[in-house]
């Protein structure tokens, strides 16, 4: 059925943007997805108490790169907000990312500058040549207190493996910081989309067709088209030959209150205590003014939908297999979380559509 230029799986960040670029060139370009929304997992909406809230978890834009924080915002403005986040140890609140001041509080010293506080880490850490999993990589770099209370009991909990089997590129994505910067995140840039995601995508994908409820295998036979770009796990769309590749998941818990805020920080995590990791409240990071809140607890858990990839020696090399299957097919491009295996923020996922599209253009 139809001539079309190309056929798109998949509206998060990869389809999206990469429908939106290869319209603007005049492709002939039809998008299918199989939930019933826009947005892939960056998606939010208003809730029965009329709370902007994100579906698949908080979602905190950030990057350095300004030709990306151009490119969106030809389709929506922004609310500028540097995220700051809290971890609860032993019933006190304390910076997270660790900096100085954790440091200080944590250990009850006084801290004055950044070389007092590598010189003090550096009495604390434990040395290991080359870090090889995530255990070792965090006690090499803040030693073995700061491990068993921050950080231990979270991997675990998150990943429901023992530290020492997740690679070390899990928690080295995590800033140290010998400075009082308490953000979360370290990016240039940090903002929400002003009227949220989905309003985003909607202009992103304004004027292109896209069929919702649509898995592709119910329609891959029946359609006819030059190209695919492909966003769903990739380990599906070999219909799981080489074995299933292991995600982690989350449940959302949420409740609502009747009063402006339940917490003072849009996020805190809860390494030691309770099943949930953390508990976010993200207006603080959307800015909605009224007189109530929604806070969402996250529940890690080896059911549901795909959200983490696993990063274990032996689910890299699973998803290996895979990729080399999808090399070997002609004009078609596997891009994104899923089709990669790979965690990636927004902002990367949007470059590599960016780039990919680069590619399409110059293909005869
Ligand atoms: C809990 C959580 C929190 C996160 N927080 C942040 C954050 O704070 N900041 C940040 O930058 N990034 C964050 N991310 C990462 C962000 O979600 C991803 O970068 C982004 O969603 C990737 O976009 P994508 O298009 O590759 O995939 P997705 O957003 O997953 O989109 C894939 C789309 O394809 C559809 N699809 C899949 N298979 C099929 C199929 N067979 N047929 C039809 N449609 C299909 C899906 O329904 C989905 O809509 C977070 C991720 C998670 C899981």
């Amino acid at each position: 059925m139809r001539d079309l230029d190309y056929l798109i799986v998949g509206t998060g960040f990869s389809g999206a943007v990469l429908a939106e670029r290869l319209s603007s060139i005049k492709k002939k370009v039809l998008v299918i997805e199989k939930r019933s929304h826009l947005g892939g997992n960056s998606y939010d909406y208003y809730d029965e108490h009329g709370i902007l809230v994100h579906k698949y978890g908080p979602h905190y834009f950030r990057t350095n790169d300004k030709n990306i924080f151009n490119y969106l915002s030809k389709f929506t403005k922004w609310r500028h907000y540097e995220y700051r986040v809290r971890t609860s140890v032993d019933g006190n609140l304390y910076p997270f990312p660790i900096n100085r001041d954790t440091l200080n509080q944590f250990f009850n010293t006084n801290l004055k500058t950044e070389d007092e506080a590598k010189e003090f880490l550096k009495t604390k850490i434990v040395s290991i040549k080359n870090p090889g999993n995530a255990e070792e990589q965090i006690l090499a770099t803040l030693g073995k207190e700061l491990y068993e209370k921050f950080y231990k009991n979270y991997t675990k909990k998150q990943w429901n493996i023992a530290p020492t089997k997740l690679e070390s590129s899990v928690t080295a994505r995590i800033p140290v910081r010998y400075n009082t910067d308490d953000r979360y995140f370290n990016e240039e840039i940090q903002a929400m989309p002003l009227n949220g995601y989905f309003k985003l995508f909607e202009n992103l994908l304004e004027n292109i067709e896209i069929w919702f409820n649509t898995p592709f295998n119910k329609v891959k036979n029946d359609l006819e088209y030059k190209n695919l770009i492909y966003t769903g796990p990739i380990d599906e769309f070999f219909d799981y030959k080489f074995g299933k590749l292991p995600y982690r998941s989350l449940k959302f818990v949420h409740e609502n209150y009747d009063k402006e805020f339940y917490q003072n920080w849009v996020q805190i995590n809860y390494p030691n205590d309770y099943d949930y990791t953390r508990i976010v409240e993200i207006k603080h990071a959307t800015g909605q003014n009224c007189s109530n809140t929604t806070i969402v607890k996250e529940y890690p858990s080896d059911q549901g939908k795909p959200f983490y990839p696993i990063p274990t020696k032996y689910n890299l090399a699973l998803y290996k297999n895979y990729e080399q299957e999808a090399l070997k097919l002609k004009n078609s491009y596997f891009i994104g979380r899923l089709a990669t295996y790979r965690y990636l923020n927004m902002d990367e996922v949007v470059k590599n559509a960016l780039d990919l599209f680069q590619m399409l253009q110059k293909k005869k």
